[in-house]
């Protein structure tokens, strides 16, 4: 018999839903070829909460996500409510969510498909050929750290300062998640820190080194921050697995992002301890796009894969998503924002068929 997968699927804003809808039809397609059956429930989050319900992230919608086996999100953004209160903003629902799922990694593969090489701001041979895997931890590090705040120091001048902080049992937790994801890539992991200057990241380097020993099968190495900002620019194809803490992963997985140059290819995933996840493109809610049929919906329907391999065990329909994106890229449709010479032009909808039809 077939797993059975109850999916909560959280559309979101501006091109949240037309994109969601795509990677829902390719879920359905793999349903319907016996890979596993589905239940999919819907609920607002982002703005659309806010406008269904006053929140963000409504009690219903936080009910739903706990209860399913994973989450396929779409996008959170709404300009018309930047006016509300920080708490009441549509991005909050993401930290909130993070928060309590307890997802404590984030996984941001960064790939170039063939046909893509050229839409990089880098030269086609530095990066063609790139299969990076940078994995942040999400839930500690000088983001969360306490005390923080600004007080007024006794000559009256002002002054801001958090607190970096990691726990050892933090670090073991992320560390053993990127040698694990390592061990199904090509068992290499570098671990990211500023051990030279930071004492919370000397602690981060020595928990990764003894983590290593338990994996000897896979190649640990260490690299300051600064210098990874730079070797990612300059040589990314030497990395595999690349872990690192929240604010050091924050800046690194976006410009790890870009160095593919195109925002709507690319897929995460945030984990908790027992691998369920919330699953997203990385990109935001596109408002100057949304309705037009014209956002490219392959980063939602990569997310949908890496939902079936990573919470669902089911890695076989993930290749076969995978797959069925490399084959429509190059059969030569493309949205607008990866559209070559020679393409033909595709919408969202557009794009989605091609995907289910490679599929088959
Ligand atoms: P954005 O990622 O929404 O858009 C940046 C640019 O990329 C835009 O020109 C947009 O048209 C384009 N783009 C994005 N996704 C695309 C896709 N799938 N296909 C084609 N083009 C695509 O970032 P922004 O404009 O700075 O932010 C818009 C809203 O999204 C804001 O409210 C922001 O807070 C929110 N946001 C949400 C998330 C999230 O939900 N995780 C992430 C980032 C930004």
């Amino acid at each position: 018999m077939s797993k059975h997968l109850n999916l909560a699927i959280l559309p979101g804003d501006g091109i949240g839903p037309e994109i969601t809808q795509q990677a829902v039809r390719v879920l359905e397609r793999l349903a319907a070829q016996g890979h596993f059956s589905l239940t999919l429930e819907q609920a607002p989050v982002g703005g659309a909460g806010y406008r269904a319900s006053g929140h963000p992230l409504p009690e219903a919608t936080l009910r739903l996500a706990k209860s399913a086996d994973a989450i396929l999100f779409g996008a959170v953004g709404d300009f018309t409510l930047d006016s509300l209160a920080r708490e009441l903003r549509p991005e909050q629902a993401i930290l909130g969510l993070r928060k309590e799922l307890q997802l404590f990694a984030n996984l941001r593969p960064a790939i170039i498909y063939p046909e893509l090489a050229g839409a990089s701001t880098l030269k086609p041979e530095v990066v063609s050929g790139l299969d990076i895997m940078i994995i942040r931890e999400l839930t500690g590090d000088i983001y969360f750290g306490q005390p923080r705040g600004i007080r007024v120091l006794e000559n009256g001048e002002r002054e801001g300062f958090d607190t970096m902080v990691y726990r050892e049992s933090e670090i073991v937790r992320i560390g053993r998640l990127a040698f694990e994801a390592a061990r199904k890539r090509d068992r290499r992991v570098c671990s990211v820190d500023k051990a030279n200057v930071l004492e919370t990241t000397q602690l981060w380097r020595d928990v990764m080194t003894n983590l290593g020993k338990e994996y000897p099968d896979v190649a640990l190495s260490h690299m300051y921050v600064d210098n990874a900002a730079m070797q990612l620019l300059k040589d990314p194809k030497q990395f595999d697995v690349l872990v690192t803490g929240n604010m050091f992963g924050d800046i690194l997985s976006d410009e790890a992002s870009m160095l593919t140059g195109s925002i709507g290819m690319l897929p995460s995933a945030s984990l908790d301890a027992n691998n369920k996840g919330l699953y997203e493109p990385i990109h935001g809610s596109a408002p100057d796009i949304a309705g037009k049929n014209l956002a490219n919906p392959l980063a939602t329907i990569l997310s949908a894969a890496m939902l079936l391999r990573y919470s669902c065990g089911l890695s076989q329909a993930a290749d076969q998503i995978e797959l069925a994106v490399r084959k429509t890229l190059s059969s030569g449709i493309a949205t607008p924002d990866i559209y070559r010479e020679g393409c033909r032009r595709a919408g969202t909808v557009e794009m989605g068929d091609a995907v289910i039809a490679a599929l088959a």
